[in-house]
């Protein structure tokens, strides 16, 4: 930090404010987690100033030797934590990766046929006329993902996003009474909109997914399965996703963050069988310029630390602790999506507090419980104030919480949004509650209007 200070004082300081902010807060946001030192420090080398487009042994720089070791250690390490055929770990992001494998799933299953038919190996050779027609072709494909009330995330198909402009898009939703997924009604929806690709996964779904099952589903129209586990990677790489509940085994192809359930530097990674492997590694530079290949390498730190055995024993407890939050929440009167978790997602509708999700965030945050509002299935609020607060067990439970504390936690949740009034606007709360947590974790409360 002094030496960042010794250059621009404000952002050390802004950093050491975000770690007090950190450490001092309850940090219950699904998709956050704390990384290890040894992740943290790996990010922040020389690898950083090292442009290296292209793939391993195949770069358009020279002097890529030992991105070309970091690269290949990640990846091998990534496809034995996972036991996939082949493992891309160049994506910035889990939405490049989202992005790159569209656009890879598109070369295998549209352009390459469409361009041998024609006869043609480069598309530099295509006529104007043709590349039109290819242009086209490309941009008349259809996905099916999971609606983001239901749970999905933006790029599944979400029109304003790109990937509900780039296709035909059409959404799957959750049973409106249960709030599950009903397999049977996804069958009937692909049969009837037929998708070149079919995604599955969630950023809000507070429960587990067959994915045998969409497998079934994807084959019955000839589909793509396409998953992506950015939130539960940490729960099948600690193994507590097994079977039909681990995408790797039934997808065509995966996609993934690396740094929320499984702790790691933030950024994207793909896993896909081989016959989707070399189109995947097209990557760069269909989608993706240079890789970061300091977050490369940190990604290949993160792979080892999730194969060890306390690896395991942390994703076990990401799920229990889980539980015992929706327990802890259940056993209050308050009222869940779904009605529980088998997942380290929590979502609860605070509609039967009065509130909106937005005022719920705001009076929690005062209260230093850090979450974020979600919308819930045929959400009455819309996206923007919502009806939901999500909550998720990765950060804490790498902080040692056990199952006391998460009820610990669901106790001043209920207290804090019993205690909240909501003002005039949707926006606007008040609490009265005040909190010092048993762990000497400070919750600051104002007890004063909390609008935002
Ligand atoms: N996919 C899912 C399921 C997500 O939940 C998220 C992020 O919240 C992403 C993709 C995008 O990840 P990133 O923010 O790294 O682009």
């Amino acid at each position: 930090l002094e030496v960042i200070a010794s250059v621009e004082p404000r952002i050390a300081e802004a950093t050491r404010q975000e770690l007090a902010d950190q450490r001092g807060s309850l940090k219950l946001i699904a998709s956050e987690n704390y990384a290890s030192p040894a992740v943290l420090m790996t990010m922040g080398t020389w690898f950083s100033d090292k442009y290296a487009e292209g793939t391993v042994g195949h770069r358009f720089y020279a002097g890529c030797q030992n991105v070309d070791t970091v690269e290949t250690i990640a990846s091998e390490h990534a496809k034995e934590l996972f036991g996939a055929e082949y493992a891309y770990v160049q994506p910035h992001s889990g939405i490049d990766a989202n992005l790159t494998a569209y656009w890879a799933i598109l070369a295998h299953r549209v352009e390459g046929p469409w361009l041998q038919n024609a006869g043609v190996k480069n598309m530099n050779d295509l006529s104007e006329a043709d590349w039109e027609k290819l242009r086209n072709e490309l941009g008349n494909q259809r996905l099916l993902g999971m609606s983001l009330d239901a749970g999905g995330h933006l790029t599944h198909g979400f029109r304003p996003n790109i990937s509900g402009k780039m296709f035909h898009q059409n959404q799957y939703g959750t049973d409106p009474v249960t709030g599950l997924l009903d397999y049977d009604a996804v069958a009937k929806k692909v049969k009837e909109f037929k998708p070149l690709i079919l995604v599955a996964g969630y950023s809000a779904y507070p429960r587990r997914v067959n994915f045998a099952k969409m497998r079934e589903i994807a084959d019955s129209v000839g589909a793509t399965l396409m998953v992506d586990m950015a939130h539960f990677a940490g729960l099948v790489a600690g193994k507590v996703f097994t079977g039909e509940e681990n995408p790797v085994p039934y997808a065509h192809v995966v996609t993934s963050t690396s740094h929320k359930s499984l702790r790691g530097p933030r950024g994207g990674f793909i896993l896909a069988t081989e016959e989707y492997a070399p189109s995947v590694d097209r990557g760069c530079p269909m989608v993706l310029g240079g890789p970061l290949s300091h977050v490369m390498a940190a990604k290949a730190v993160a792979f080892a630390e999730a194969k060890t055995e306390s690896f395991q024993t942390y994703a076990q407890n990401v799920a229990d602790n889980a539980q015992s939050l929706a327990g802890g929440f259940l056993s209050r009167g308050a009222k869940l999506v779904t009605g529980g978790t088998d997942n380290h997602i929590v979502l609860l509708d605070v509609t039967s507090f009065g509130l909106t999700g937005r005022q719920a965030e705001s009076a929690l945050l005062d209260a230093g419980v850090v979450t974020n509002r979600n919308s819930v299935p045929s959400d009455p609020n819309g996206a923007w104030y919502t009806s939901g607060i999500r909550f998720g067990t990765p950060a804490l439970t790498t902080r040692g919480f056990g199952h006391d504390e998460f009820d610990k936690v669901a106790e001043l949740v209920v207290d804090v949004l019993k205690n909240t009034t909501p003002n005039a606007t949707k926006d606007g709360a008040a609490s009265k509650a005040t909190y010092t947590l048993a762990d000497g974790v400070a919750a600051r409360t104002k007890g004063a209007s909390a609008e935002m």
